[in-house]
């Protein structure tokens, strides 16, 4: 067997072990490069890959190989970066030479005219935590070589949980690095109504001649184009002729690819032609640490039982937790004197119990837009694949986040017999265990439910 037979076992192998968005992000572009004896050197493309490599998934890989070969004893990694590495030296980034005085910090950055990018959203300034840190990764790694690494990037999590702040990070950590790269952040809704002007006005040739020397285009929240399909059409053709000349795409969303509605299919396999990774939410330990963090930046500081008290409560996403943080502070510019009763009464609007957000109506109203259904759908008495999977999920979440009964659940169901809905939340748990795309469907549905 040859290296490269070798190692196509191996990562045959490896796909078993791990996700498949796992999979492409660390095992894209790595190869053997030499078997001596018994050690095996394999190339990774950057450093981020090596490290991980190496402290996840260093044992597991020298097993299979060991299996394959059992004279292979010993594993290293090294990095062999990819043909378009640009080698310019990093230039001291301006986020050091923070202004004295922290009233300044407290006001917005400007966004850039060119690229529209806010230079506020840095990798500096981004907590990396288990619930982000494969989107860090992959974002990293296309920042260091864009084009090359993963074509297109997809980033995708609910509301507030950082998706802007990584793409935006990617941009200006490139133009950072070099001058002559031509980024471009664009909202898809912005985007959209671009394309739609320029169809009015006869003017896509320009358009999409506008759009043709960028080298990095990043396009936010792409599920808003769901439905769209003349915009859909046209930014097909605008994928394929950057994709085609390597320049960099990345992509965020609320959702996943497959989970987008009204995507035209050949747009969805582009989507997931390159590496698709989620943002989730923060734990406690994580949440304390963006908190101090943000602090930090602004150079300031507040007693530690207050730190604790918003990371323990304030939950739903960062968004909300920079809220909180900046309301506090406010107030203890003003007053010098914020204490945990203070906090306690400030952070009122921030804290609810799952049962003030999640209620029957919201599980209703998500599941049913979610599912791209009219709420009266779940109801139809139907045995339709596409209605019966979201009603049982509604009937899940019903028992699982409020804890209905079932003759409850079933009740409200159109007075079904209550083994219906028993069924259902046993059915959904089960699948839950064994289906990555219908546990991702349901924690995005939570997302939402407990966003709003
Ligand atoms: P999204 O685009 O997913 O809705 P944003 O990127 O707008 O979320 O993030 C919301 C706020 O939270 C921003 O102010 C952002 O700077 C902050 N934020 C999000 N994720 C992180 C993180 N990992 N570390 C530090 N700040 C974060
Ligand atoms: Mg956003």
């Amino acid at each position: 067997m040859n290296n490269i037979e070798l190692w196509q076992s191996v990562l045959a192998q490896m796909q078993f072990h791990i996700s498949k968005a796992n999979f492409a992000t660390w095992f894209q572009n790595t190869e053997i490069i030499s078997k001596d004896c018994e050690k095996i050197i394999i190339s990774v493309p950057n450093a981020f890959s090596k490290e991980w490599l190496s402290n996840k998934y260093n044992k597991l890989i020298l097993k299979t190989l060991h299996d394959i070969d059992d004279s292979i004893k010993d594993l290293e990694f090294i990095i062999k970066p990819q043909p378009s590495k640009n080698a310019l030296p990093k230039m001291p980034s301006i986020e050091n030479e923070q202004p004295e005085d922290t009233q300044l910090k407290f006001e917005e950055f400007k966004t850039n005219k060119e690229t529209n990018l806010n230079p506020r959203y840095t990798f500096t300034s981004f907590v990396v935590g288990s619930f982000n840190e494969l989107a860090h990764a992959a974002a990293m790694a296309v920042a260091d070589n864009p084009g090359f690494t993963y074509n297109p990037l997809f980033i995708y999590g609910g509301t507030g949980l950082g998706k802007t702040h990584l793409i935006q990070s990617i941009g200006n950590k490139i133009c950072e690095e070099s001058k002559k790269k031509k980024v471009k952040y664009i909202s898809s809704e912005k985007f959209v109504s671009s394309i739609v002007s320029a169809i009015r006005t006869n003017s896509m040739e320009s358009f999409k001649a506008s759009l043709a020397p960028i080298d990095v285009l990043i396009l936010d929240d792409i599920q808003f184009i769901a439905g769209k399909n003349k915009s859909q059409e046209e930014f097909f053709h605008v994928f394929n002729s950057l994709y085609e000349k390597n320049k960099q795409i990345v992509l965020s969303s609320d959702r996943p690819p497959n989970a987008i509605a009204e995507l035209e299919d050949r747009l969805r396999s582009r989507f997931e032609g390159g590496m698709i990774a989620d943002v989730s939410l923060p734990d406690y330990e994580t949440r304390l640490v963006i908190l101090k963090t943000k602090l930090q930046e602004k150079n300031m500081d507040l007693p530690e039982d207050v730190l604790d008290y918003i990371a323990t409560n304030v939950k739903k996403n960062i968004r909300e937790l920079e809220g909180a943080l900046n309301k506090l502070l406010v107030y203890n510019k003003i007053n010098q004197t914020l204490d945990l009763e203070t906090t306690k009464k400030l952070l009122k609007g921030f804290i609810f119990s799952p049962f003030d957000v999640a209620n029957y109506k919201k599980i209703i109203e998500t599941v049913a837009k979610f599912y791209n259904l009219e709420e009266k759908n779940l109801f139809d008495p139907t045995r339709r694949k596409e209605i019966v999977r979201p009603r049982q999920v509604a009937m899940f979440l019903l028992r699982k986040e409020l804890k209905y009964s079932f003759p409850a659940i079933a009740r409200k169901f159109g007075g079904k017999d209550h083994t219906t809905a028993i069924y259902a939340y046993k059915k959904i748990m089960q699948e839950n265990e064994e289906n990555n795309k219908l546990t991702e469907e349901l924690n995005l549905i939570k997302q939402r439910i407990y966003s709003a």
